[in-house]
């Protein structure tokens, strides 16, 4: 496991340099920028408010209603403009992502409305987008039960890294690479977890624990930026 040397020079478990910032578009009502290394999503959250179409309101509860979206510009083959079949799959796991720390019963036929914007792309973007939006959410307002932290935690032929780079995700060797995003609250409830590739059941399990320990400098850094922003406005 020690063998492996990461393109970037970065230990196993170690994440990319990240940074947090709260309150970054002035017309929504919640917004937040999350970047790690070269990956930056930007968050904006609007609502709750009418839900439109009205067919879709639910009269019992507010919903969640997230769209994904990466720039054209965010990687250098730029990319078409709209909805993908990727960016559709990415909005939907976002939204079970986030659903179970939101408290949207007192909200009914309401949607909140989160847009993720993805401004630059190396990896890791719906992570970044779960921890922006997370963050944005709370900025908004939105009653939660608490944030939710998410990472991407990767098997590189037989070894285990946090935080895969897109050059790390596209490594070849052996067994190949299996990329595994992962989002938690701070006490560990896992609300979303995806498997592209193979893995075994202990190996699993190291990938959670993994994903447990940079989820935590993760929260800590969404906290700081949420309180930031409460002592700018004082
Ligand atoms: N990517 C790209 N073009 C695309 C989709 C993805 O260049 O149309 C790159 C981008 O850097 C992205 C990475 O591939 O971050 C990995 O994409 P994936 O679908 O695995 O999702 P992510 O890791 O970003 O959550």
């Amino acid at each position: 496991m020690t063998e492996f040397k990461r393109p970037d020079g970065r230990a196993l478990d170690e994440m990319r340099p990240v940074e947090a910032k709260v309150g970054i578009v002035p017309n929504a009502d919640g917004s937040a920028m999350y970047k790690s290394g070269d990956t930056v999503a930007i968050a904006a959250v609007y609502g709750p408010r009418k839900m439109h179409p009205q067919h879709q309101q639910d009269p019992e509860k507010g919903q969640i209603r997230c769209t994904y979206n990466m720039m054209s510009f965010s990687v250098s083959d730029r990319i078409r403009p709209g909805i993908s079949r990727r960016s559709t799959e990415i909005s939907k796991i976002t939204e079970w992502a986030l659903e179970p720390v939101l408290m949207l019963d007192k909200y009914p036929n309401t949607v909140v409305d989160v847009f993720i914007h993805i401004t630059q792309a190396d990896a890791g973007t719906r992570c970044a987008g779960i921890n922006a939006a997370s963050m944005a959410l709370a900025h908004a307002g939105i009653p939660m039960k608490n944030l939710v932290t998410s990472i991407s935690v990767g098997k590189l032929d037989k070894t285990l890294v946090v935080d895969l780079t897109k050059e790390e995700e596209d490594f070849e060797e052996g067994e190949g690479p299996t990329d595994i995003p992962i989002s938690m609250t701070p006490d560990g409830k896992i609300t979303h977890l995806q498997l592209d590739g193979k893995i075994g059941v202990q190996q699993l399990k190291d990938v959670v624990d993994m994903a447990k320990k940079a989820c935590e400098k993760v929260y800590d850094v969404q906290k700081d930026a949420l309180k930031k922003s409460i002592e700018e406005k004082q």
